[in-house]
């Protein structure tokens, strides 16, 4: 069977963010292929500060979308994420599935595309530097679409230092 491409989300804002990303982006070798990287952005948290770090990577993968999701948590929790009660609060390390190439999911573990990536700068700018073309499967929108489409909210800027 051929791979499926997957593109996931990469977010720190505790600790060393950079290497977390670098670190946890070396991690993903046992889960499929990185095919691509997006420059990494410092971005306004939207919930308490320190600011986060942002990128994308693209994945080739073999997976199904459960057992890679198994596979990012297993991640997370290596680098000593904590799961809080409440949402956007700050963590080491956060990694979700944004898009998967040719499918769409939602059950009450995953939902895929990412329900909330649409609204989110320091998602659709990575992404857009390295999927521009990509298509949303339910927005029928090009994610440079959606991206010269969004109200900036909040703070974002890309850094020199790579992924
Ligand atoms: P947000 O979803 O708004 O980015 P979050 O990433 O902080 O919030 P988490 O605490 O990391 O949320 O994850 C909560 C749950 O979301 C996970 O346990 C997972 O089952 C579920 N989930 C649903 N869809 C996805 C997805 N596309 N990628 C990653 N996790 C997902
Ligand atoms: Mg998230
Ligand atoms: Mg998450």
């Amino acid at each position: 069977m051929s791979p499926s491409r997957v593109y996931i989300g990469f977010g720190a804002n505790l600790g060393d963010r950079l290497a977390t990303l670098r670190v946890a982006a070396a991690e993903l070798v046992g889960l499929g292929r990185i095919v691509a990287r997006s420059s990494v952005w410092e971005t306004e948290a939207i919930g308490p500060p320190p600011d986060y770090y942002n990128a994308v990577v693209a994945l080739d993968t073999e997976l199904d979308p459960e057992p890679l999701l198994d596979g990012l948590q297993r991640i997370e929790l290596r680098h000593g994420r904590e799961r809080g009660v409440a949402r956007d609060l700050p963590r080491t390390l956060d990694l979700d599935i944004l898009l998967w190439e040719g499918r769409t999911l939602s059950t009450p573990r995953l939902e895929v595309p990412h329900p909330r990536l649409q609204e989110r700068g320091f998602v659709l700018e990575p992404l857009a530097e390295i999927a521009a073309q990509a298509v949303h499967p339910l927005l029928h929108r090009t994610i440079e679409g959606l991206r010269d489409d969004l109200v900036r909210a909040r703070r974002l800027r890309r850094l020199q230092e790579s992924l």
